[in-house]
């Protein structure tokens, strides 16, 4: 057997193994005794019609970098009827003292996944704790003040299970977009379509294909449409992927704007993002870490309109030291590295089930140790290099697009390994120790994500005649952005859907 060869049998070994288990994992739920009990939603009995008053509150306007004090709230049915401005406020069934605490808008977290569990595992324990941990991502968005995720790829079955309890008051939980993935054949991203079908990914082998792979997903209930542009693996090893042509882009993003769909490109190349540019995508999920951009792509993107999701947790989560990393003494780089080992623990007690918690604190033992990535593994093993590389220069092209007044949303891709999609003030945190005011990172997860999945007439700022996705802090978001982990109260659609 050649090199090659049996580097293919290794690949398919590792790769039949995750699909075993992937297979079984949604069908493992609630059968763990372990399990966390879930998040009781609130008795809070509201006739339709009633009118609740918040008052005694600061208001952060995250349009106008402005806090309105003493402001006033009036909540009617799902929709913030009259706010601040007004004195002749009419009269509330319900007053709600606030007595000086925050509101600011519901958070959106523009980029995670809902249904992968935050580490990796083949074990039972870790197994058993899979379909409550989705459940339980949920749940914990709504309690941090989430109230809206778009899901970048999951499973199709768990996430129409889950989008349904939460409407319909079973579970707590966000509003969920969720996006199915169209790719060229052999491309990243595929692998998942055998987990979760083609209600998950569709592979296309031309252009031809792609009208009537997107009109089937969009059938499928595709709240957008996710793409990946990814010229490498991940994971060891990486070897070179195919990606769509430029043709097949542009078809996927005229036809998708047909249905009226986003289309969100995963890219970590300024190859892929010029290729973004040049089929017109409006969303650009990660950020260009191979080399940095130049003032032509800056001014590209800026006048296209588009909006752009850095994910700065993805360098976060996975950057561990590793032989030969040109990467590995930047500052930026032993900083999260060293901000990782001191908050891990905490994450993990604030967001995984047991087993996840367990699993994934055994994982970060193993990638620690650099010489983790010279043997092959059963475990997904992630190339640090890739991440290490985004925490240097994607953060730089980050703070370039934002100088230059670029749409810049904020997603944390919460489910990867060591990362939870409620995990929003981690990432916010990230972004302003890499130099970011929080005014603008507010507004990046508030109203720029709104403006980005083009919800913004009706969540993302605390406006008359918005829904009432409101969340009240005991501090103030605007001093320090980590003061977002402080939630006391989250109304969703004008309920109350959460308390301390
Ligand atoms: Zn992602």
């Amino acid at each position: 057997m050649t090199n090659r060869q049996f580097m293919k049998r290794r690949e398919f070994i590792k790769s039949s193994a995750w699909l075993g288990t992937a297979f079984l994992a949604p069908f493992t739920s609630l059968g763990c005794a372990s399990a966390s009990p879930p998040l009781q939603p609130l008795d809070f009995p509201v006739a339709p019609g009633s009118r609740i008053l918040l008052k005694n509150v600061r208001i952060v306007d995250v349009e106008d970098d402005r806090i309105i004090f003493p402001g006033h709230i009036l909540l009617r049915d799902q929709a913030i009827e009259q706010i601040s401005e007004y004195s002749d406020f009419p009269p509330a069934e319900l007053t709600l003292d606030l007595q000086g605490k925050y509101a600011i808008p519901g958070l959106i977290n523009g980029h995670c996944h809902l249904t992968l569990p935050g580490a990796a595992d083949l074990g039972l324990g870790f197994l058993l704790a899979w379909g409550r941990q989705c459940e339980r991502n949920a749940e914990e968005c709504l309690r941090h003040g989430v109230t809206t995720v778009r899901d970048m790829l999951g499973f199709p079955g768990k996430l129409e299970e889950m989008k349904k309890n939460i409407a319909s008051g079973k579970m707590l939980g966000p509003r969920i977009l969720r996006g199915i993935g169209i790719q060229v054949r052999g491309g990243y991203g595929l692998d998942f379509a055998l987990l979760g079908g083609e209600k998950m990914v569709r592979a296309i082998r031309s252009v031809a294909e792609v009208k009537e792979q997107v009109s089937r997903a969009c059938e499928d209930g595709a709240d957008f449409i996710k793409t990946f542009l990814q010229y490498t693996k991940l994971w060891i090893p990486t070897p070179a992927l195919p990606v769509l042509s430029d043709a097949e882009l542009i078809a996927i993003q005229q036809e998708a704007e047909k249905h009226g769909k986003v289309v969100a490109v995963h890219h970590t190349s300024v190859e892929g993002f010029r290729k973004n540019l040049r089929a017109g995508i409006q969303s650009f999920e990660h950020m260009p870490r191979d080399q940095e951009l130049t003032d032509t792509d800056v001014e590209a993107f800026v006048k296209s309109g588009a909006g752009i999701n850095p994910t700065a947790s993805v360098a976060w989560a996975l950057s561990f030291p590793r032989n030969g990393d040109p990467y590995a003494d930047a500052p930026e780089v032993k900083q999260i590295i060293e901000d990782k080992k001191a908050r891990l623990p905490k994450i993990l007690d604030e967001f995984a089930e047991e087993s996840i918690r367990k699993t994934a604190l055994e994982n970060y033992r193993k990638l620690s140790d650099p010489d983790y990535f010279e043997h092959w593994h059963l475990m997904i093993t992630p190339e640090p290099k890739i991440f290490t590389a985004a925490a240097v220069i994607g953060s730089r092209n980050l703070h370039r697009l934002v100088r230059a007044g670029a749409l810049v949303g904020c997603g944390n891709d919460g489910g990867i390994p060591f990362d939870f999609p409620g995990a929003m003030a981690l990432e916010m945190g990230i972004l302003q120790r890499s130099g970011l005011p929080p005014k603008d990172i507010l507004r990046m997860a508030t109203i720029n994500n709104a403006k980005i999945i083009r919800m913004s007439d009706r969540i993302g700022s605390l406006k008359k005649g918005k829904l009432a996705d409101i969340v009240i802090l005991a501090e103030n978001p605007l001093a320090d952005i980590e003061n977002l982990g402080k939630v006391e109260k989250v109304f969703f659609e004008g309920k109350l859907k959460y308390s301390t």
